[in-house]
């Protein structure tokens, strides 16, 4: 079979968000001539996405670059980039580990609008976190007492607390801040329920050092300060790709032209014929057009593992308050409905008791210049559900839980926006987690590219790359970027064999 060869391969990436990114400037930077991305949206970022609000900028997307110290290459970059105030990149910042989670000093209030003192609270967070802990230890152990992080920590949970002196009031409470707990952590995990994060694999996902931090600009100024990087006219945007059809001889229109062995078929009728091409869609996409995106279509094993592994929703709902109601150093305030002392992270009811599933606010913004500005989290159907819902209801609802909580009926918020992740036709939720019987050989049989080991036709036809094919930092900026760039490394180890006595000269460049 004809082709191109070496630096002139003919590469396409679909998807224009950091992973897809990445890929397209290491193999540009390496001299590859002929790297094309194709975009479904009209923008470049995907779930990196900032906008204004109030006076200032808030993240639609990722907020925080997670563990932000040397071994973050988006932690690197953004610093190369200049685009971190100075507290962010000190060592002292780099030096701390949170463990995963932004040390917030939450301030709890109750469905009967009491504010909870730190002897209620801290009993309860600290219970929490010292299961959760315990709950990342299976991994590798091959002992898994139960499938899920969930039924662990509601097991656990309940053998501790059955041994603590409160009344009844006040264990009740605690129960409900347990149960807010669990919400945070669908949040963090992108999942409807922690009945559905598997245990035995819980700990594969590893943290780096460095407080989390965000980004002045927004989020996207690395996605602007990256796509300067790359040749002008590299992205075709509003560029839907329907199929990849690959393992093929395809001669685009001379019969003097080479064949490729893929072409990439777009919604619009435009065809693509390439050499390489790296997939970054997300996992939601590729679990709703698993059968059609590919012909032949993926390998079963692949197409299983799509299907196993979890990819669930996470949305923000912005409020923009005239005044602030919380106190100069609040940072989060947190929601504990009383009525919830027998742990639930998921609503019975999603339709009548969405709201339910939030599990409090971060402060965004509290200051003249940049206004005053909450930011709401809930995971799950309920999210989901949510984002049905018109501006109006949701501004309701969540104003009615504020002034409940609270204990202020005159509380009213300016403004509401909020994300729609999974209403998003190319995104199709949030981020990536290993559900329950998943493993990271799941996460590996995604990435793997395709032909299979062992297939006589041209190697390295479609690669897969994005968040979801990170063995460690799946669901995060860092580890979407990592996987863009060990693509492109494959292809340039493919493309560009190390010239005897030399090395690599390219590795070099
Ligand atoms: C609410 C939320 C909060 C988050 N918070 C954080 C955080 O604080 N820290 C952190 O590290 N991470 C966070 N993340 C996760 C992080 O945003 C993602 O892991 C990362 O941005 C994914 O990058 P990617 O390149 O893998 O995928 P994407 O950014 O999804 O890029 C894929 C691109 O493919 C395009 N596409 C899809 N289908 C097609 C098609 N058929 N044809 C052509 N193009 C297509 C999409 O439009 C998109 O631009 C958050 C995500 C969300 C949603």
């Amino acid at each position: 079979m004809a082709m191109q060869a070496g630096l002139d391969a003919h590469i396409v990436i679909v998807g224009c968000g950091i992973s897809g990114i990445g890929a397209a400037l290491k193999l540009t930077q390496h001299g590859f001539k002929n790297v094309k991305i194709l975009e479904a949206s009209g923008r470049s970022g995907g779930r990196i996405k900032s906008t204004s609000f109030g006076n200032g900028i808030v993240e639609i997307g990722a907020n925080w670059i997670h563990g932000p110290s040397k071994e973050n290459p988006v932690f690197r970059l953004a610093c190369e980039h200049k685009l971190l105030d100075d507290k962010s990149m000190s060592e002292e910042n780099q030096a701390v580990d949170v463990g995963g989670h932004p040390p917030f000093v939450p301030v709890f209030y109750s469905s009967s609008g009491k504010r909870l003192g730190p002897e209620i609270v801290e009993p309860a967070s600290q219970l929490f976190s010292s299961l959760l802990k315990n709950s990342q230890e299976f991994f590798g152990t091959e002992i898994e007492p139960y499938p899920s992080v969930g039924e662990y920590m509601k097991k656990e949970i309940m053998h501790h607390t059955a041994q603590w002196k409160d009344d009844a009031e006040t264990k009740r409470l605690k129960m409900a801040i347990l149960s807010t707990m669990l919400k945070l952590e669908c949040s963090i995990c992108g999942s409807h329920s922690m009945d559905l994060v598997g245990l035995g694999s819980f700990g594969s996902y590893q943290t780096l050092p460095g407080i989390d931090c965000t980004f002045p600009g927004g989020y996207e100024s690395l996605i602007h300060a990256m796509m300067k990087g790359l040749p002008q006219g590299i992205v075709s945007y509003n560029t839907p790709v329907k199929c990849v059809h690959w393992n093929g001889s395809f001669r685009p229109t001379q019969p003097s032209e080479p064949t490729y062995p893929v072409v990439v078929e777009c919604e619009n009728g435009e065809i693509v014929p390439a050499d390489h091409v790296i997939v970054t869609v997300s996992l939601g996409y590729l679990k709703q057009y698993c059968q059609t995106f590919l012909n032949p279509p993926l390998p079963l094993h692949k197409a299983h593992s799509i299907k196993r592994m979890g990819f669930g929703t996470n949305n923000k709902i912005f409020l923009e308050f005239e005044k602030p109601f919380w106190d100069p150093s609040c940072q989060v305030i947190s929601l504990a409905w009383e009525d919830e002392s027998s742990l639930y992270d998921a609503t019975p009811d999603v339709k009548k008791l969405w709201v339910k599933k939030l599990f409090g606010f971060t402060v965004q913004h509290s200051d003249e210049r940049l206004g005053h500005v909450l930011c709401g989290w809930i995971a799950g159907h309920e999210s989901e559900y949510m984002e049905e819902l018109s501006d109006a209801e949701v501004k309701e609802s969540v104003t009615e839980v504020l002034r409940r909580f609270i204990g202020d009926s005159t509380i009213t918020p300016k403004r509401v926006f909020r994300s729609k992740w999974h209403s998003d036709l190319y995104t199709k939720g949030s981020y990536s987690y290993l559900s329950v019987g998943c493993s990271i050989s799941d996460i590996d049989n995604i990435g793997q590219p395709l032909p299979l080991p062992g297939s006589n036709s041209r190697p390295f036809q479609v690669l897969f790359a994005g968040e979801a094919t990170h063995p460690s930092f799946y669901s995060t900026t860092h580890g979407a970027l990592l996987s863009g760039w060990r693509e492109a490394d494959r292809l340039i180890s493919y493309s560009t064999p190390s010239v005897p006595g030399t090395g690599n000269l390219n590795s070099k460049l």
